[in-house]
């Protein structure tokens, strides 16, 4: 069997997690400093906040800025289902506006027509780690005064490049972006999530907000020599990443550059083998995005010999595992009595993008597999010529 994804852990965050549980401090603490400092490098954002999940990044975040009941936030519906939830949350009202076809991300030209006198923020997504249009988007944002919290659950390492210089998503480019490290993401902790702004005070209060607010952390009054009484400050949550999950992040992190250059290269195959089949396109990277190919989305249309079902059986029935395209909330039971306009082409993709196995570890023949199982079922002569470029081994 083929899955769709596979972490990737080795001896090496077993190491790291056993060494943090023999050291007798185990949730935040010293290695969740360590881990946000490396990420925040990474990224080249000056703050980055640890929390439990990047749903809970997502509030946190929203929060922070003041989003509350009667509040309006623009997003899209095409995003796992946490994009809104998050909003709702806060007691404020998702504004659902279409995505580009070509990109599965927020169509920066609907947006002004969503702005109302309501609207407190705007939640764009980098869908399974391609950057959205942040250029456009920031120029509307800036005009109306409106910060961009970007849901960058999927998006470590991927880059966008603004007035000719190629920056990391989670700069970030607007007030505050929030990663996901969930095992279906490109480096994972188990669970975890982070916050980057370049905001002193946001990151204060995430600071706060992720642990009841108290006014002395855990590890200063362990350290204090003098005693010491914390006080809470405001009515907040339990968001914390533990040590144990932060020791493994930082081993993440580390293997993020080898992860990336090999999810380019699967990536790069499928491309190339799919590039002349009738019926399938492959994705379409705007010049200035480099994505980092957390998903592999491939979209059937009409021209392909079966609908993009029977191909997704057809794989399963050949061991091999994938997933249909990325939800919509407002479709979902969850949404059903959210007023919002016509989102074609959200339903879409959804109906008709399929999702390749692509994770660090699938070798070349099972790529080939994979490849070998899509070209039959477009009924085309198995040739793999196109896709034998063979990837370096890893
Ligand atoms: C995975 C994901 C989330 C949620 O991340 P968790 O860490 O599981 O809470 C939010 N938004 C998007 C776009 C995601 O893909």
């Amino acid at each position: 069997m083929i899955p769709i994804t596979k972490p990737a852990l080795d001896e090496e965050e077993v190491l790291a997690a056993s060494e943090t549980i023999l050291s007798g401090w185990v949730t935040q603490g010293p290695r969740v400093a360590q881990f946000e400092r490396a990420f925040a490098d990474y990224a080249g954002a000056r703050y980055a906040c640890a929390v439990s999940n990047c749903t809970a990044a997502l509030q946190l975040a929203l929060h922070a800025i003041g989003v509350g009941p009667g509040d309006e936030v623009i997003t899209v519906s095409h995003s796992f289902i946490a994009t809104a939830n998050a909003i709702v949350h806060c007691g404020a009202t998702p504004i659902f506006i279409d995505i580009e076809p070509a990109t599965y991300n927020m169509n920066p030209t609907l947006l002004e027509a969503a702005i109302t006198g309501r609207t407190k923020a705007i939640l764009p997504v980098h869908q399974i780690g391609l950057p959205a249009d942040l250029k456009v988007i920031l120029e509307i944002a800036r005009r109306y005064s409106l910060p961009v919290i970007e849901d960058a659950a999927c998006a470590i390492g991927s880059q966008v490049r603004i007035d000719g210089k190629w920056e990391m998503i989670g700069q970030p480019q607007g007030a505050v972006a929030c990663f996901s490290f969930h095992p279906r993401k490109v480096i994972t902790t188990g669970e975890g999530g982070m916050i980057t702004t370049n905001d002193p005070e946001l990151d204060r209060q995430f600071r706060l907000l992720r642990q009841h607010a108290m006014s002395v952390s855990d590890t200063k009054r362990h350290s204090s020599k003098h005693v010491v009484f914390e006080s809470y400050l405001q009515p907040a949550f339990n968001c914390r990443m533990t040590d144990i999950q932060a020791a493994i992040g930082s081993v993440q992190l580390g293997k993020l550059p080898a992860k990336l250059a090999c999810r380019r290269t699967l990536a790069e195959r499928y491309d190339n083998a799919f590039a002349e089949i009738s019926g399938l396109e492959t994705p379409q990277i705007p010049e200035w995005a480099r994505p980092n190919y957390q998903s592999y989305a491939l979209r059937v249309t009409d021209d392909f010999s079966v609908s993009r079902d029977q191909l997704m059986q057809q794989l399963l029935d050949r061991g091999i595992s994938t997933r249909r395209g990325i939800m919509n909330a407002h479709q979902e039971p969850a949404y059903r009595n959210l007023h919002c306009g016509a989102l074609p082409e959200s339903e879409l993709a959804r109906d008709s993008v399929v999702l390749l196995p692509l994770y660090e570890t699938l070798t070349c023949e099972q790529q080939d597999q994979v490849i070998a199982a899509v070209v039959e079922s477009a009924g085309a002569p198995v040739c793999l010529a196109a896709a034998t470029k063979n990837v370096v081994s890893h």
